[in-house]
């Protein structure tokens, strides 16, 4: 039997120069007052394939110095819905056309398939489109029944300049997730892209220039976390942050922010359990569980890094993971039969395998992989996909996220049991169970701690359904009307109608 399966160098043509980019600030495009840059090169290929300007204090104050003289004085915070719309369905379309030149870069930087690019820029669009809806149907409240005089109206207001700073993970879907509802609402911004994938959203800014929004409005800086972020979080002139990142740096954040008690709304990490009855249909758990732990190489929040699963079926439904994961295609993420590419860093590749030995030395089993990958012809970072069986929750790699292909598999005798396994990390971001009894699903659904529950199926997503974290897993939700909301203030009218107020002061 094929040991695993191997996508070697697809040969594809790179890119003959890096992608070079630019802080956009006030609408124009800007390398840093001290000309710093930082390089990147492709985890899959070792070329280099972007040189971005690196952001000091200079730039951090000319972008919220732009984003607030838009919001203050601009026409974007006033203009109707309708008018805000038109714009973010321009951009829309826009993304698609430019869709593979976008999915190339996002590829070369993050490592990711393209064929995942291509879906993850796509569905980027859709959420463009989905936030002009919201920009024309938001509308507060009315409250009719305070008396005869009264009425009482709930204005929704854009809360102001929004600083949204993202990761490398996903970067041009998770600034996708926040920067429309952000501008739907009426909201400017000032946006960090991760300084590992800056380039995809130097294009966004791109195409918000080409689609008619109005200088200042949007401005992008790029650059590392600190100053860059840090500087966001403590500004007083910006009114939000909007963070989606680990959950180490989303409390700095927190912490930074108290000064100017800015609101925050964090999408962090996950430890995302999946339940697996003995009554489930395990092949198609097995399916969806080598989906959810090698989609994005374990890179995402969303990760189904663990399972729970009942011991009558643990052997079996392992020996299908171990059958499946042989049979996905890891290697070169421009090759399009590819299904797992690389991995973002080498300090992340050396992260993933810490917790594998860890769990190794503390007694558990390897059932699949535990090495690095060196598909033929590529120079990159590679993992295996490996499944870590016999895995007890006083290991680390039970309850901490590893951000990489490394499935956990934990087993339990009792519901309880499974249920507290499942609430045993400080994570809460998803969670899912499987069971051909809809009762089974339902108390789960209800007992496990965490944003997103899937039954029978995993990491399934839709524009209009709300997505977040309990617990250290964040506040607040984006998409759907809840992410809306996030960017939005309730103002409170109190009109009194006619001349009927009773005096206080005695005539
Ligand atoms: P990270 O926290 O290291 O960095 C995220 C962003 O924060 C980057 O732009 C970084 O430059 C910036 N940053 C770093 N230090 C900062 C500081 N002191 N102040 C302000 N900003 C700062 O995260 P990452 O490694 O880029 O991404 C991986 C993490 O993101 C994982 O933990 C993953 O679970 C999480 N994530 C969560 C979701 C979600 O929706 N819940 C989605 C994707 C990723």
């Amino acid at each position: 039997m094929t040991e695993l399966t191997l996508i070697p160098s697809s040969g594809a043509t790179l890119p003959a120069a890096p992608f070079h980019a630019r802080h956009l600030i006030g609408g124009a495009w800007r390398d840093s007052a001290d000309g710093k840059v930082s390089e990147r090169h492709s985890p899959a290929h070792g070329v280099l394939v972007s040189v971005a300007a690196r952001g000091g204090q200079a730039e951090v104050e000319a972008g919220v110095a732009a984003a607030r003289e838009a919001f203050d004085a601009g026409d974007w915070p006033r203009c109707s819905g309708k008018d805000r719309a038109t714009i973010l369905l321009k951009v829309a379309d826009l993304i698609e056309r430019n869709l593979d030149r976008i999915a190339l870069l996002e590829t070369l930087e993050s490592g990711k398939p393209i064929t995942q690019a291509q879906g993850e820029i796509a569905g980027a669009a859709d959420l463009w489109r989905y936030a002009a809806a919201l920009a024309r149907t938001m509308h507060g409240d009315s409250h009719n029944s305070l008396g005869p005089d009264m009425l009482g109206l709930v204005l929704k207001e854009p809360i102001g300049v929004a600083g949204i700073i993202c990761p490398w993970n996903f970067p041009f879907l998770i600034v996708s997730q926040k920067l429309p509802f952000a501008l739907a609402a009426g909201c400017t911004a000032v946006v960090k892209p991760s300084e590992l994938t800056p380039s995809t959203t130097v294009i966004l800014g791109e195409l918000l220039q080409e689609a008619g929004l109005p200088a200042g409005v949007v401005n992008i800086v790029l650059g590392y976390g600190d100053p860059v972020g840090a500087t966001l979080s403590t500004h007083p002139c910006v009114d939000m942050v909007s963070f989606t990142g680990s959950t180490a740096v989303g409390k700095r954040i927190v912490a930074a922010a108290s000064g100017t008690l800015k609101k925050v709304s964090l999408e962090l990490g996950g430890k995302n359990p999946q339940v697996i009855f003995p009554d489930a249909d395990l092949d198609q758990a097995a399916d969806a569980i080598t989906f959810g732990v090698y989609f994005n190489a374990g890179e995402c929040c969303n990760s189904g890094s663990r399972i729970i699963v009942h011991q009558d079926v643990a052997q079996a439904l392992v020996d299908k993971i171990v059958a499946l994961s042989r049979k996905v295609p890891f290697g070169d993420p421009l090759d399009p039969r590819t299904q797992v590419g690389a991995i973002i860093s080498p300090e992340h590749m050396a992260k993933i395998h810490g917790y594998v030995k860890d769990a190794q030395a503390s007694g558990a089993g390897v059932a699949l992989g535990g090495a690095a990958l060196a598909p033929e012809g590529l120079s990159g970072l590679f993992y295996q996909p490996t499944i870590v069986t016999g895995v007890t929750s006083s290991m680390p790699i039970a309850t901490e996220e590893v951000f990489g292909p490394v499935l956990s598999v934990l087993t339990f005798r009792e519901a309880d049991e499974a249920i507290a396994l499942a609430n045993g990390a400080s994570y809460g971001l998803s969670a899912g169970v499987w069971s051909r009894d809809i009762s089974t699903c339902l108390d789960f659904a209800r007992r496990v701690h965490a944003g997103t529950v899937w039954t029978n199926t995993w990491m399934d997503g839709f524009a209009e359904l709300p997505f977040g974290g309990v617990k250290q897993s964040g506040q607040g939700r984006e998409l759907g009307r809840y992410g809306l909301e996030e960017f939005l203030e309730a103002k409170t009218v109190q009109m009194r109608i006619g001349a009927t107020r009773r005096p206080w002061v005695a005539a």
